[in-house]
């Protein structure tokens, strides 16, 4: 999955039971699974985990954004 690779997996947090499991959104087959002591635990951590990532995306996004005009400036900079 191109955008993957080049914004990272995007993770969602989910708990069953005691286990907490994550997958990407995307469906490229990347997660993993972790087992806490309580299903109470798991359901927290997997909500923190889930805030956390979103939160990452946000301020990832516009250094994306800035990317291409940066990229201009480079080679309007370089013509004179
Ligand atoms: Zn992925």
């Amino acid at each position: 999955m191109l955008s993957c690779r080049l914004l990272g997996h995007r993770y969602r947090f989910r708990a069953e039971g005691a286990t907490m499991s994550w997958t990407c959104e995307r469906g490229c087959g990347a997660g993993g699974a972790k087992e806490y002591t309580s299903a109470e635990e798991a359901s927290r951590y997997a909500g923190a985990f889930d805030r956390e990532d979103r939160a990452e995306l946000g301020r990832r996004a516009p250094l994306l954004g800035m990317f291409p005009l940066r990229l201009w400036w480079m080679l309007r900079g370089k013509r004179r």
